[in-house]
């Protein structure tokens, strides 16, 4: 009895579905293997440094000052 075809999500290759397959059902034996090619860890993860930190505050003070300009302006 032939397995059903499926196609792999990950790499779009056609897998026979076998019972005992493990890993995702909608993803090829090769692309089910566990963090095979990608890294555990992502690299934007890391933490902001102080720098960054203090552009993204100002960056959102300046932002709400528009918005308060805005409001203002529709009130008067
Ligand atoms: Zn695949």
């Amino acid at each position: 009895m032939p397995f059903p075809i499926r196609t792999c999500i990950v790499c779009h290759e056609e897998f026979e579905l076998k019972p005992d397959k493990p890993g995702f059902a909608n993803r090829c034996p090769s692309c089910s293997e566990p963090e095979s090619a990608e890294p555990a860890e992502p690299e934007e993860r890391r933490p902001l440094d102080r720098a960054e930190r203090r552009a993204e505050i100002e960056v959102n003070a300046a932002r709400r000052r528009a918005m308060r300009d805005l409001l203002y302006r529709k009130d008067s």
